[in-house]
C-alpha cells in the first residue's frame, strides 16, 4: 500500500477534538483508496507558546515543509489575547501560511439540502448555493509593510499597508480561473477599485490574463456590493476571487448561508504544498465539552484527499458520509433547532456515524 505522511497541528480549544475525528475519517477513506496515512503531530498556537514561548518553532515549520501536507485544527484563546503580536497564536498561523507559500485559500460554500432550514436566511434564497471563494492568503494588508504604531502631537496612530503586486494577483487569479473551468465557468473578482490603488492594480492584473481563459466569464464587483449580494442572492456566484482582507470577511458572511461556521472547510494551496483547516476558530466557549461540530474539519480532510493526495474517490466518500450523517437527522448543538426528524448529538456520535459510513460497515439507519 502506498504510504503518505501528513503533519497534523490540532492547536487549541476545540482544535484537537475536531482534528481527531478528521484524522480517523481521512485514514479510513484513504485506506479504502489504497493509501496508508501516517501522521506526525505537533503543538501549534497557544499550546506551543506554553511549551516553547512561541506559537510555532522552526523545527515544526520544517516538519510541515517536508511533509507538504498539513491538517490544522484551530488556534487561539482568551488566555493568549494580551501577548505581543509576534507571540499570539494567530502569528503562528500567518507564519505557517507564509512559509508554506500557500497563496490561494479555497473555501467552498455549499448549502447541504438537509441544512437549508438551519440558516438564518430564507430557504428559497439559499438552497442550491454552491460558491467557491478563492481568497489571496499571503499578501495584502495582513502582511504589507510598513506597519507600526506611533504618535503625532500627542495623538497615537497606527498604520497598516495594503499592497498587491501584479504577480501576486495573477497567480491567485489563475487558481480561480482554473477552478471555474471545472465548474460553471464564471469568475467574479471582488475589489474596492473605486477607492483603493491596490484594488485598481488588482483589477488591471486580472484583466491582463482574462483572455487566456476564453471559456470563463469574468465579472467585477465592489466589495461592499458583494457583501450585500451574498445575502440577497447567493446563487448568482460561481467562483469568487478576492484579496486577503476582503476574503476573510466575505467568507465568514457566506458561512452563515450554510447554517454554521462549523460546516466550512478550507484548502490553502501553493505549488506542491497544501494546508487544510476548518474556517472556524478554536471556540473556547465550548472547548472540552465534546459538543463541537467536526464536519468542517472532516470536509477539510476531503479537500486534502482531492488536492494533495489526488484521491477523488476518497474525497467523495468523505463528502457523501457528511451528507448521510446530516440526512440521518443528527445535529451538533450549533446546528440543532428542535426541527422534527432531528436529534441533538455530540462530537463522538457524529464521528462514529461518519466512520461507519466511510468504511461501509454499516449504512445509517438512525431514526430520529
Ligand atoms: P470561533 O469560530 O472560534 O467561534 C465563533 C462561534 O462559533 C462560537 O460561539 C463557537 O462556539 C461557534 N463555533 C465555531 N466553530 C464551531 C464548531 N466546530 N462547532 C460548534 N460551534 C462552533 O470564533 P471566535 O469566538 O471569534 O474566536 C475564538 C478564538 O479562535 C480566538 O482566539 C480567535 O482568534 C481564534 N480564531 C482562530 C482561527 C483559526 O485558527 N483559523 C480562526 C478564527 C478565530
Amino acid at each position: 500500500m502506498k504510504k503518505v505522511n501528513i503533519v497534523t497541528l490540532p492547536g487549541d480549544g476545540i482544535g484537537p477534538e475536531v482534528t481527531a475525528v478528521a484524522v480517523d475519517v481521512l485514514t479510513e477513506a484513504a485506506r479504502q483508496a489504497g493509501v496508508e496515512i501516517t501522521v506526525t503531530e505537533h503543538l501549534f498556537g497557544g499550546c506551543c507558546y506554553e511549551k516553547n514561548g512561541v506559537p510555532v518553532t522552526d523545527e515544526i515549520l520544517d516538519s510541515c515543509k517536508q511533509a507538504k501536507i498539513v491538517l490544522l485544527g484551530a488556534v487561539g484563546g482568551p488566555q493568549w489575547d494580551n501577548l505581543s503580536a509576534d507571540k499570539r497564536p494567530e502569528a503562528g498561523l500567518l507564519k505557517l501560511r507564509k512559509e508554506l507559500g500557500v497563496y490561494a485559500n479555497l473555501r467552498p460554500i455549499q448549502v447541504y439540502p438537509a441544512l437549508a432550514g438551519a440558516s438564518t436566511l430564507k430557504e428559497e434564497v439559499i438552497e442550491g448555493t454552491d460558491i467557491l471563494i478563492v481568497r489571496e492568503l499571503t499578501g495584502g494588508i495582513y502582511f504589507g509593510e510598513p506597519r507600526y504604531t506611533s504618535e503625532e502631537n500627542g495623538d497615537p496612530f497606527s498604520v497598516d499597508t495594503m499592497k498587491y503586486s501584479r504577480s501576486e494577483v495573477q497567480r491567485v487569479a489563475r487558481v480561480a480561473f482554473e477552478a471555474a473551468q471545472k465548474r460553471d465557468k464564471r469568475v467574479c473578482s471582488v475589489d474596492k477599485a473605486n477607492v483603493l490603488e491596490s484594488s485598481r492594480m488588482w483589477r488591471k492584473s486580472i484583466l491582463e490574463i482574462a483572455d487566456e481563459y476564453p471559456d470563463v466569464e469574468l465579472s467585477h464587483m465592489l466589495v461592499d456590493n458583494c457583501a450585500m449580494q451574498i445575502i440577497r442572492d447567493p446563487k448568482q456566484f460561481d467562483v469568487m476571487v478576492t484579496g486577503n482582507l476582503f476574503g476573510d470577511i466575505l467568507s465568514d458572511a457566506a458561512s452563515m448561508l450554510t447554517g454554521s461556521l462549523g460546516m466550512l472547510p478550507s484548502a490553502s494551496l501553493g505549488g506542491e504544498n497544501g494546508l487544510y483547516e476548518p474556517v472556524h476558530g478554536s471556540a473556547p466557549d465550548i472547548a472540552g465539552q465534546g459538543v463541537a461540530n467536526p464536519l468542517a474539519a472532516v470536509a477539510s480532510a476531503a479537500l486534502l484527499c482531492r488536492y494533495s493526495l489526488h484521491l477523488e474517490s476518497a474525497a467523495q466518500n468523505i463528502e457523501a458520509a457528511i451528507q448521510k450523517v446530516l440526512e440521518s437527522g443528527l445535529r451538533t448543538a450549533d446546528l440543532y433547532s428542535e426541527e422534527p426528524g432531528t436529534t441533538l448529538a455530540n462530537t463522538h456520535q457524529i464521528a462514529d456515524m461518519l466512520l461507519k459510513t466511510v468504511s461501509n460497515k454499516e449504512m445509517i439507519t438512525h431514526q430520529a
